[in-house]
């Protein structure tokens, strides 16, 4: 066929495409979740802002495009600035099924339980879903009509948090319980398989509401209630006598937490096959959770598996005026021997930050400190923020790699970079 045919033909085409994807559909309302929030003319960082909406505004989201709202003719807005307040469809809870609840936004519904399934929709924070079953870290659920997969990690599940036969209520000697580990993980059944629903900090008592086996009941501090493990703390007929650690010490902060890579770019792998975007993406949460119990308000450049190019992380920092911004990295050599964790800077005005951060991780990880360096990195040059990038260690390095992929290792890097932020705004 010759080239004016083919160029006919894809034009054809395209005017189809085009035609079929016109009608814009309503998407549920956004709610905005900074102070102020610009709006462009297009679906990028790159367009004209032609206004601006304030926290708590609300707008009704009239297409989607990436992570783009629009909301007018001409006006988008940044979907990872928002929460979604009420969407269409949502599925009523069977009477006596559970219902899987989405803990974070923009989460990807799936065809097969794995990363590799197509995605079929996005659940936003607070979205419902029936829960069909569980396997291997995901939740089957029913979304708008159609059967998925999500990750289990980033989901709480509701109407099921019944107390295991075996629970009974607290002696009067056990009425609190008092953590004794930094960031806790509490979920919402007996069990580590259950997802988890928060986490609390070293030195918190919470009420007993009952005891089963090796795990405890907690009553929170917004009214709902969880379950821990009790070797992570200790029972008493008092609450510890201390403040709990790190409340209000970062209120009226504003923070960007920045996991390093995601999407098609996974960034580097270990020896046994970790994956450096999802170690970040991880890491993040738990960091993103014990700031905000020290009060911080936080911003996550991404909380889920998505490519999000550099320019738009730092824009991040910039929209919001950002007192830190954090890059979360884990770090790769050809030789193999290489490990500790590094703690980057570009600009004299992000070199104080760089060594608070640095001194946290030193005190609270057991990883060798490669100390603070100079680093050419475009989330640091490019950003007029106090910023950071940290390389939490070496995936290529066998040891290290099993060292820093656990949960422990991310709340001791976490708590780390927590108590270096607040002796660097103290
Ligand atoms: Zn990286």
């Amino acid at each position: 066929m010759k080239k004016k045919w083919i160029a006919i033909y894809s034009l054809i085409f395209l005017l189809i495409a085009a035609i079929l994807a016109a009608p814009a559909s309503a998407h549920g309302t956004a709610q905005v979740d900074v102070p102020s929030l610009n709006v462009r003319s297009g679906p990028g960082l790159s367009y004209s802002i032609t206004g601006s909406l304030g926290q708590g505004d609300q707008v009704t989201i009239t297409d989607e495009q990436g992570d783009w709202y629009r909301i007018s003719e001409n006006g988008w807005i940044a979907a990872w600035l928002t929460t979604s307040v009420s969407s269409g469809g949502q599925e009523p809870a069977a009477a006596s099924g559970k219902t899987a609840v989405s803990t974070v936004n923009r989460l990807n519904v799936r065809s097969q339980a794995s990363l590799s399934g197509a995605v079929l929709g996005k659940m936003n924070k607070g979205d419902t879903a029936r829960l069909l079953s569980e396997t291997n870290g995901w939740y089957e659920i029913e979304f708008r009509g159609t059967r998925g997969f999500v990750s289990a990690q980033y989901i709480s599940v509701s109407g099921s948090a019944q107390q295991p036969a075996a629970a009974a209520a607290p002696a009067a000697s056990d009425s609190y319980f008092t953590v004794a580990v930094n960031g806790l993980n509490v979920r919402a059944q007996a069990t580590t398989a259950s997802a988890k629903i928060g986490m609390v900090a070293k030195g918190q008592s919470f009420s007993v509401l009952s005891v089963g086996g090796d795990w405890v009941n907690i009553r929170l501090a917004d009214g709902t209630s969880g379950w821990v493990y009790k070797a992570y703390g200790t029972l008493s007929g008092q609450p510890a006598a201390s403040a709990p650690v790190g409340t209000g010490n970062l209120s009226g902060i504003s923070i960007v937490i920045d996991p390093g890579h995601g999407g098609i770019d996974g960034g580097t792998s270990g020896y046994y096959g970790t994956v450096e975007k999802g170690l970040t993406l991880q890491t993040a949460e738990i960091l993103a959770a014990q700031l905000r119990a020290a009060g911080a308000s936080v911003t996550m450049t991404r909380t889920s598996d998505v490519y999000i190019n550099l320019r738009n992380r730092v824009s991040v920092a910039h929209q919001l005026g950002a007192d830190a911004f954090i890059s979360l990295h884990y770090d790769a050599s050809y030789d193999r021997s290489v490990n500790g964790f590094t703690t980057y800077y570009q600009h004299s005005y992000q070199q104080s930050l760089a060594s608070h951060l640095n001194g946290g991780i030193d005190a609270s990880t057991i990883l060798l400190n490669r100390g603070t360096r100079q680093g050419n990195y475009f989330v640091l040059r490019e950003n007029m923020q106090p910023a950071v990038l940290i390389e939490l260690g070496f995936l290529s390095n066998p040891n290290e790699e099993q060292a820093v992929s656990n949960d422990y290792y991310r709340r001791q890097a976490a708590q780390g970079i927590t108590n270096g932020l607040i002796n660097y705004f103290n």
